[in-house]
């Protein structure tokens, strides 16, 4: 049968060619090369050349000015910190409303373990729109910003931030691996795994995140499979073809799409288990919590974000999508909580932090109410939760507050210097 990603047939590889995957040998930055896919090429600024790819993998072109001598970390002996983004775009009523909640392990199980804040919003002034793009950076810079689409794309939101990610303030000041700092991505918002760095000169992509998806899982696959076939191969050109379309989805300069050594594996692992179909392996939201719980076993990150985004498929004007969505993110929810606390390296050493990236609208006079969200007061209206170790149990605050104290709140807890984010701490949620 064909893969998910291309229909070359897997019997025909050369076996002088075959190898595991990892780091780029010479050879493939030839083929690479071959396929116009060179330095410059459709990869972005890391380039792919040879001379690049006989130190063993691919450099970033920007990487920081700051001299790796100035740069001290630390060991990292802070709590773990899981984000879990409950999007895309979901209402207060259907998660934290007792009557109308679709989300019950949230609200009554998790809930009363840490410090519920129901009257949360996504900008309560309404200077900046809402979008699931904008309220992901929100969560992940603590800042709120006016964004423009980098990538030229209808509807685009190729997003650079200029703050910088709770990633890069924990790698820059710790010695934690890209591996140790993940994303979780979902399958239709490609753009978010460039979400990963922000263009600040301090930070920036040197000390990014790593991102898990299907979208990285096939770059892996094709990777390997032009590992595997010479360019006198009758699929070489087709391969090339799926691997520079995925590429050219790369809208960040210096975003690289090398995946370490350690993420290789974890991909040949997956590629073991469900094989390279696409139709073994959990799809949409059910995806993103089963790479999540890969990734706490094998990769043991001290710091997550879960992107779920199928309750966005309400758009389509099903209000099933939406509510079903809601309970397939909260079971997910269950999963890693329940998967953390079964595990000593979490139990009890981590903190997590669930919040929508956006609400929806309430409009009463149509029959989906919260198909949209078209920057109405319901849209800004959002919650946020906060649980683990040093946050106050039990605790109910409806006093108002804003999304981007939730990222700050939660470095403080950690003790990871946000030093450029002027969001205040939620100090309710302080023990
Ligand atoms: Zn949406």
């Amino acid at each position: 049968m064909g893969d998910f990603i291309f229909s070359a047939s897997d019997s025909d590889s050369s076996p002088i060619s075959r190898r595991q995957s990892g780091g780029m040998s010479r050879r493939d930055a030839l083929r690479l090369a071959a396929l116009g896919l060179g330095a410059g090429g459709a990869l972005g600024a890391s380039g792919m050349d040879a001379q690049i790819a006989d130190k063993g993998g691919i450099e970033d072109a920007s990487p920081s000015p700051i001299p790796e001598a100035d740069i001290n970390r630390k060991d990292y002996n802070g709590p773990n910190v899981v984000i879990i983004r409950f999007g895309g775009g979901v209402r207060r009523r259907e998660a934290i409303d007792e009557t109308h909640t679709f989300s019950p392990y949230l609200l009554k199980k998790l809930a009363p373990e840490g410090t519920l804040f129901t009257n949360m919003f996504y900008d309560e002034g309404g200077g900046f729109e809402v979008g699931h793009g904008q309220g992901t950076l929100n969560l992940l810079t603590g800042h709120y910003d006016h964004y423009r689409d980098v990538s030229d794309k209808f509807l685009g939101e190729g997003f650079e931030s200029r703050f910088p990610t709770l990633f890069e303030y924990l790698r820059r000041s710790f010695s934690v691996a890209d591996h140790e700092a993940l994303i979780i991505n979902g399958e239709d918002r490609t753009q978010e795994e460039f979400y990963s760095f922000s263009n600040s000169h301090l930070f920036g992509a040197r000390f990014r995140s790593s991102v898990l998806s299907l979208y990285r899982y096939k770059l892996h696959l094709l990777k390997k499979k032009l590992g595997e076939i010479t360019p006198d191969h009758p699929d070489f050109e087709k391969v090339g073809k799926a691997f520079r379309e995925m590429s050219s989805r790369n809208y960040r300069s210096g975003a690289s799409l090398e995946q370490s050594e350690v993420i290789e594996s974890f991909w040949a692992e997956w590629e073991h288990f469900y094989g390279r179909s696409g139709l073994k392996n959990p799809r949409g939201d059910r995806l993103l919590t089963e790479l999540s719980s890969w990734a706490l076993k094998r990769l043991r990150p001290r710091l997550m974000m879960v992107n779920y985004n199928d309750p966005d498929y309400v758009h389509w004007g099903y209000m099933a999508h939406y509510t079903r969505a809601i309970s397939i993110i909260d079971q997910g929810i269950q999963r890693i909580y329940q998967e953390c606390q079964a595990d000593e390296f979490y139990r009890d050493n981590t903190i997590f932090v669930i919040a929508p990236d956006c609400g929806r609208d309430t409009n009463p006079l149509v029959r989906v109410p919260c198909q949209h969200h078209f920057n109405t007061r319901s849209s800004r209206e959002i919650f946020g939760l906060v649980l683990g170790p040093g946050v106050a149990r039990g605790q109910v605050v409806d006093r108002q507050c804003e999304q981007i104290s939730l990222p700050v709140t939660a470095a403080t807890i950690a003790g990871i210097p946000m030093t450029e984010a002027e969001a205040p701490v939620l100090e309710e949620a302080l023990v």
